[in-house]
């Protein structure tokens, strides 16, 4: 049943809705997500709907901000609000695993290598990580959208291929963009979303892989296409995090490495003709 238009919203549980406000606020503060990203619930009365913030910041989200969506990928009752386009990757995976029962999509930047270097496999390397442990697949875009894509889940077919690919793994890659978060609850993924990015911190070797970076093609559609010229939708939420203090510079990060990394994207970034200082956390 498709659930848009004039399908009126079902009053969710108000706890479930200051739940997901608060997973957005955490997943802000511990550096998973920045000014892009986001989380999601299904429904507590209708596992035919979930629950998703309108596009902005994550880190700002309160419950006025919070919009149902059906299964469709579409929002139930929009009130003028925007949606966020990649809203297909919570869609298709509520259609493809009834057990899920929330989604973290996010950027988070010390997964990225794991996406693009060959043979550095994300694996648990300490107890807090084990549900990393039954594999970690890398979603290829190109097999699914052709070698020019924009490298972002904005429709139903990419939502269904990247919800194939996943499988029934707790955390999927995908390559030069990003990472997804499946879990039984709200606490549950927002907590294997931050230990996915402190492991992928914390594991060796990663940086003596050779990476294989995006295409060209892809690249110059991408978020650093050229100067001056964002991607529809971007710029407004860079600025949405502008006072908050945290782009579009990189969270902050602990671990020894990850400054050096930070400055070699930036070149690369700026060598495809775009601004050093936002892409990094695009990437
Ligand atoms: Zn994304």
């Amino acid at each position: 049943m498709a659930l848009t238009g004039a399908v009126p919203p079902m009053p969710a549980d108000p706890a479930l809705i200051d739940d997901l406000v608060a997973a957005n606020r955490i997943l802000y503060n511990e550096g998973v997500v920045d000014g892009f990203g986001h989380v999601s619930v299904r429904h507590d009365r209708s596992p035919e709907r979930f629950l998703l913030a309108r596009s902005m910041a994550p880190g700002l989200v309160t419950a006025a901000d919070i919009m149902q969506f059906g299964l469709d990928g579409e929002p139930i009752e929009p009130q003028g609000r925007t949606p966020y386009l990649e809203r297909f990757i919570h869609s298709e995976i509520y259609k493809a695993q009834p057990a899920v029962q929330a989604i973290v999509h996010s950027h988070s930047p010390a997964v990225i290598p794991f996406g693009v270097a060959a043979g550095a496999a994300l694996r648990p390397i300490y107890h807090m990580s084990s549900f990393l442990g039954t594999g970690v697949p890398v979603f290829e875009i190109r097999d699914a959208g052709g070698p020019a894509t924009d490298m972002l889940i904005r429709n139903p077919a990419l939502g269904a291929a990247l919800a194939k690919s996943l499988g029934d793994a707790a955390v999927g890659l995908l390559r030069g963009h990003g990472n997804v978060v499946v879990g039984g609850s709200l606490r549950e993924v927002v907590f294997r979303a931050v230990y996915t990015e402190v492991n992928a911190r914390l594991q060796p070797g990663r940086r003596e892989r050779p990476p294989k970076p995006i295409a060209a093609s892809m690249a110059a559609r991408g978020t650093c296409g050229k100067r001056g010229r964002w991607a529809p939708g971007v710029e407004p939420r860079a600025a949405d995090s502008w006072p908050q203090g945290r782009l579009p510079l990189l969270p902050p990060m602990r671990v020894r490495g990850t400054a050096q990394r930070s400055r070699r994207l930036a070149g690369r970034c700026k060598r495809l003709g775009d601004s050093p200082r936002v892409v990094p956390t695009l990437a």
